[in-house]
C-alpha cells in the first residue's frame, strides 16, 4: 500500500511543516500555529510525497 506523506510549506517565508504519514491533522495543526504567530503567513503550498499531484487513485 502506497504511503502518501503530507506536509506544507509556507510560501511567504518557505518555513515548511514536519512531514507526516497520512495525517493531515499535524500539518493542518502546524499551519494554523504558524499563521498565528505570523498574521502575514496565510498561504501554504502543499506538498505530498507518494501520490502525483491532481491524481488521487485508490
Ligand atoms: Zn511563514
Amino acid at each position: 500500500m502506497p504511503v502518501a506523506i503530507f506536509s506544507v510549506a509556507c510560501i511567504a517565508c518557505r518555513e515548511e511543516s514536519e512531514a507526516t504519514d497520512n495525517e493531515r491533522l499535524p500539518v493542518e495543526v502546524w499551519a494554523l500555529k504558524h499563521t498565528g504567530l505570523n498574521p502575514m503567513h496565510r498561504q501554504y503550498q502543499q506538498k505530498g510525497f507518494g501520490t502525483p499531484a491532481g491524481r488521487r487513485e485508490r
